[in-house]
């Protein structure tokens, strides 16, 4: 197997004047790529994601699994930061690949993205972090409006933030005639993945393809640093390393050219001892107080409203028991709801003696009424049953009685 790659980089439209934050890796004799998208005033942006390939270049070469070097490159980054005042805050993403003979292995913090361009399949490999990602998550946004939302460019894990960073890992069978794509989020913020999946598929060269991912994005508007990262994955003459060729000898195990892209990656845990994964997120690119809002505000009308419903429930039920020895008509639920204690409506004068044993163990309990009316209906009852049975020893067959009275 062989690769070949294209890549391409541009400061996009809208930052014409400004920098471009976006860095990236290409380093063929190790087989290693990456796309990096920093953040942080004062160029520090493009000092993140430039120091980020260059210490997961080095980590990887020095012999550190890919997941290593990343976490060592947001070791290195956080260190820059906290030396240097100018650049506090800054972070950077960062999406990687290290390609093997039999797979592709992804390690990835952040919104960048890594597709797989297969049998003319596009999948999103790598799962964002960020806001609007764990929305869609909770059935909150849909992908399509996810797509456009304002605040689509937050994201909740970047390298340099924080002491130590939860580094996702993908491994992916790798066949000859795959393409990966990685890219930052100038590319699929401005193109939808079926325009992605139509140039890759019109552009046999990847380098051709990198290029025109790069211009379709700036003529969709360019709203973002874009960068982009192709690598084909060429089967050399002799190999029987075809998708097809694989997916036969492998039967079952092998992937339908239209599998749904959940569960169709082993992902494969965080190593802890080296990733520490056990420290909390990183802070997102910028906490306002309006964020703050969009939560709180709901949750407390939320509150609220259950409150009310419950109030009007309990202002609304009746219920016929006992208030000291006498039988009673009261307003409220039995024993009260939150803070609304139930209240004697009705007095009567009949007394334990003078009710069937059944219809003396409702009353004990609170026998309860949606309307008032009801209620008092039920008082009747019990009040016609007193005055025709004469005995205390009763049971519940006495039939309902009509009086006129
Ligand atoms: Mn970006």
């Amino acid at each position: 197997m062989r690769f070949v790659i294209g890549s391409a980089t541009d400061v996009g439209r809208a930052r014409a004047a400004k920098a471009n934050e976006d860095s990236f890796l290409v380093v063929d004799e190790a087989g290693v790529y990456a796309v990096a998208d920093g953040m942080g005033g004062h160029r520090a942006g493009e000092v993140a994601s430039a120091a980020a390939v260059r210490a997961v270049e080095e980590s990887f070469g020095g012999g550190a699994p890919l997941a290593e070097a990343v976490a060592v490159a947001n070791a290195e980054v956080f260190a820059q930061a906290r030396a240097n005042p100018e650049m506090r805050g800054m972070g950077t993403t960062v999406t990687a690949v290290q390609v093997g003979q039999q797979s592709w292995h992804f390690a990835h913090v952040g919104d960048s993205r890594a597709y797989l361009f297969r049998d003319g399949q596009l999948t999103q490999v790598t799962e964002d972090h960020s806001l609007v990602e764990e929305l869609v998550r909770e059935g909150r946004l849909t992908p399509e409006e996810a797509a456009v939302h304002p605040q689509r460019s937050i994201i909740t894990r970047a390298l340099g933030v924080d002491e130590a960073v939860d580094v996702d890992t993908y491994d992916v069978d790798l066949y000859a005639g795959d393409r990966v794509l990685m890219c930052s989020d100038g590319l699929t913020s401005m193109l939808r993945d079926a325009s992605i999946s139509k140039i890759l598929k019109a552009q046999a060269d990847p380098q051709a393809a990198a290029d025109k991912l790069v211009d379709a994005a700036n003529d969709a508007g360019g709203e973002d640093n874009i960068t982009v990262v192709v690598i084909d994955a060429v089967g050399e003459q002799g190999d029987d390393v075809s998708a097809k060729a694989r997916a036969f000898a492998a039967g079952a195990h092998a992937q339908p050219p239209g599998a749904e892209a959940t569960g169709e990656w082993d992902r494969v845990e965080g190593d802890d001892d080296l990733i520490e994964s056990a420290a909390p997120r990183s802070r997102p690119r910028a906490v306002t107080v309006w964020q703050v809002a969009r939560w709180v505000v709901p949750l407390v009308a939320i509150v609220a409203i259950a409150a009310a419903a419950l109030g009007w429930y309990a202002r609304n039920s009746y219920y016929v028991g006992f208030a000291g020895d006498r039988v009673a008509l009261y307003q409220g639920v039995p024993d009260g709801l939150l803070w609304w204690d139930p209240t004697v409506e009705t007095r009567t004068d009949l007394g334990a003696d003078d009710l069937s044993a059944n219809d003396h163990d409702q009353v004990v309990g609170g026998k309860e009424f949606s309307s008032r009316g009801a209620a008092e209906r039920y008082l009747r009852s019990l009040r016609a049953k007193a005055t025709t049975t004469t005995s205390s020893t009763s049971t519940s067959s006495t039939p309902p009685t009509s009086t006129t009275r």
